[in-house]
């Protein structure tokens, strides 16, 4: 069912990703060529609360594609986690006449989308923006590709340092308890292992993929390890690895911020203004509390009870190609 909605308001929320500025771009031009207002929110919802509310026109949003960050800002706030909250937002929101929202996050962000929707009956589209890739029904977030080729470059370079020194390397790379980051990091570098929230490594199998990497002419080993309670991090596995096998000369990098900065990839940039683009459309359709996805290259729209179900499967086959190709 067709809706004439004249308003809408646009958010980026939670941890920033790479190619936010390209999807909060994509978002504004479409609406304004449907002939709809746009109001950028500042700080996520916590700029719906303290209403830090700006137009947005065509103008506002040029020259940031290539921008990495949110020129919207972002942050959390805990506030909005509370119904009280989120009726402060409520009031902001019919005050400055928005009449939809597009909310641009990670989970916790669609957490929030689903609640606000649910408990003012308002209308929110999401675009998956993290650079963890941990959303489901999508397989692809905005954000992930830019961060997987930071982190490329990075361990690049460490592979270097480490195999003039013939040193063991744990690096550290985000996913907020998932593994995408750091097993198809390990895949891209030639990486000896990836430790990874889900699934369990056994002390043997890293002793055995350790020792490989040491065999080979590269006389060095790289592990990338996901940051996480479950792997302990990097910290935690070179702990554990040094008590048991002190012959090996063991570092530690934790990539940390850096991987969150940088220009957006290609990837990124395209995936978030087809994203962006598709949000409008699906509000204009009359679509409600759904997040665009990507599935086999195809647009979709996911229900966010489903986006936030944190069931996204890892491909275990890589982990399998992993060992084969770094043997
Ligand atoms: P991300 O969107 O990157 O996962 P966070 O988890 O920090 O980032 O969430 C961003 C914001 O979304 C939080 O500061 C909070 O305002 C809101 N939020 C997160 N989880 C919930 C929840 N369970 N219920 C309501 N709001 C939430």
């Amino acid at each position: 069912m067709a809706t004439n909605i004249q308003c809408i308001g646009v958010l980026t929320s939670g941890g920033d990703a790479p190619g936010m500025n390209a999807a909060i771009r994509a978002v504004t031009r479409t609406a304004i060529a449907n002939g709809i207002i746009v109001k950028g929110i500042y700080r996520g919802y916590r700029g719906l609360i303290t209403n830090e509310i700006t137009s947005l026109e065509t103008q506002s949003v040029s020259n940031i594609i290539q921008r990495g960050g949110t020129i919207l800002k972002t942050a959390r706030c805990d506030e909005f986690r509370t119904p009280e909250g989120r009726r402060q937002a409520h009031d902001v929101i019919v005050e400055h006449g928005i009449e939809a929202l597009v909310v641009i996050g990670g989970d916790g962000s669609l957490h929030g989308a689903r609640d606000f929707a649910q408990e003012h009956n308002f209308p929110i589209i999401g675009l998956p923006g993290t650079i963890d890739n941990d959303l489901s029904g999508t397989d692809l977030t905005i954000g992930y590709d830019t961060a997987l080729n930071t982190i490329m470059e990075c361990v690049d370079k460490i592979r270097d340092t480490a195999s003039s020194h013939e040193r063991l390397f744990f690096v550290e790379v985000m996913g907020r308890d998932a593994g995408f980051l750091a097993l198809n990091g390990a895949l891209a570098t030639g990486s000896e292992a990836a430790i990874i929230p889900e699934i369990s490594l056994e002390k043997d199998q890293l002793a055995e993929m350790i020792e490989q990497g040491f065999r080979k002419s590269k006389n060095s080993s790289i592990v990338l390890v996901a940051e996480s309670e479950v792997t302990g991090g990097a910290m935690g596995v070179a702990e554990r690895v040094k008590k048991e096998y002190p012959q090996f000369d063991v570092r530690v990098s934790i990539l940390g911020h850096l991987q969150r900065g940088g220009s957006p990839s290609a990837q990124d940039r395209i995936l978030a203004t087809r994203m962006g683009e598709a949000a409008i459309e699906a509000l204009l359709e009359g679509q409600r509390n759904v997040m665009v996805g990507l599935q086999n290259d195809e647009l979709v729209l996911v229900p966010f009870a489903k986006a936030i179900k944190k069931d996204k499967p890892i491909d275990r086959h890589l982990l399998d190609v992993l060992r084969i190709v770094s043997r």
